[in-house]
Parts: C-alpha cells; sequence; structure tokens
C-alpha cells in the first residue's frame, strides 16, 4: 500500500501540519527502516530486490535510510564498483547488511569499492600492488570506515 495514494491518511496528515501544538512526523516504511528490518541487516543480512539498492553521492550504498555494505561471494561491498554496477544489473536480490561482517574477516572488504571512495589514500594504482593491498585488508575496520561514513540514518 502507499501511504502518499490513501485519501484518509492524506487528510490526516493535513490536518497534523494544521496542528501548530506539535511536530509528528509520520512513520514512512517506503524511506524508512522498519525495526525488524533494522534487526536484520544489523546481526546479520536482509535480502532485498536489487531495485531497491540506493547509490549516495558519494558513491557509498544504502538501502532506505541506512548505509550498508552489500555481500556476495564472501567479498563485502561498500561502494558503487564495477562488480557492484554489474550485481545490481544482473542479479535479483542482494544481500545486505550493516553490522560486522557476519564471517568477521575485514579481509573480505572490497578494496575496488576503497578505490572507489579513495578511502584513506587508496586508489587503483596502488591497489594492483599486492604489498599495498594485503595490508589494507588486515587493517580495515568497519567501525573506523563508520565514523567517516556514519550508516545510519542518513536523510
Ligand atoms: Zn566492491
Amino acid at each position: 500500500m502507499d501511504f502518499f495514494q490513501d485519501e484518509g491518511l492524506n487528510r490526516l496528515r493535513e490536518r497534523m501540519r494544521a496542528d501548530e501544538l506539535g511536530h509528528f512526523e509520520l512513520f514512512d516504511p517506503a524511506r524508512q527502516l522498519t525495526y525488524a528490518e533494522r534487526e536484520a541487516l544489523d546481526s546479520g543480512m536482509l535480502n532485498t530486490g536489487s531495485q531497491t539498492l540506493r547509490i549516495l553521492k558519494d558513491k557509498t550504498l544504502a538501502f532506505k535510510n541506512t548505509r550498508i555494505w552489500l555481500c556476495h561471494d564472501q567479498d563485502y561491498h561498500l561502494a558503487y564498483c564495477q562488480k557492484v554496477q554489474s550485481l545490481r544489473h544482473h542479479q535479483e536480490s542482494l544481500q545486505i547488511g550493516t553490522g560486522t561482517f557476519p564471517s568477521n574477516r575485514n579481509e573480505g572488504v572490497c578494496l575496488e569499492c576503497l578505490a572507489v571512495l579513495q578511502y584513506q589514500g587508496v586508489d587503483a594504482r596502488r591497489l594492483r600492488r599486492a604489498e599495498f593491498s594485503e595490508p589494507i585488508r588486515e587493517q580495515f575496520s568497519l567501525e573506523a570506515f563508520k565514523q567517516d561514513y556514519p550508516f545510519y540514518p542518513i536523510i
């Protein structure tokens, strides 16, 4: 059901806006995470249709009003790299999450994604050299990443 198409709710919303005594924001499940979705994202993974994946201006990935990581073949993507572009177009459903990587392997982070973001000076040229790319993966911290790119909530 689309809340914005519902006559009764629209009238209700108008009435609430007219009320000067208080601000009241309607929860919009099309754009805001439900409690169940937050739980699923945080504790593991959520399967979602690829059309629901959002690409933010900074090239990070989002679902509704949270940034997310996307898991595919044990790789964890944080940005719109070429792999994610192809998954988005060829895969019907995507596995996404917000908590620590389920396998707890920071080495699973996709370096292409970090290069897209130029995260901590990572760029495509350096990635071709193994002596650079291995330590980057080992030292990657999702917690630190979230300080630069807060996950939830985003607008
Ligand atoms: Zn990637």
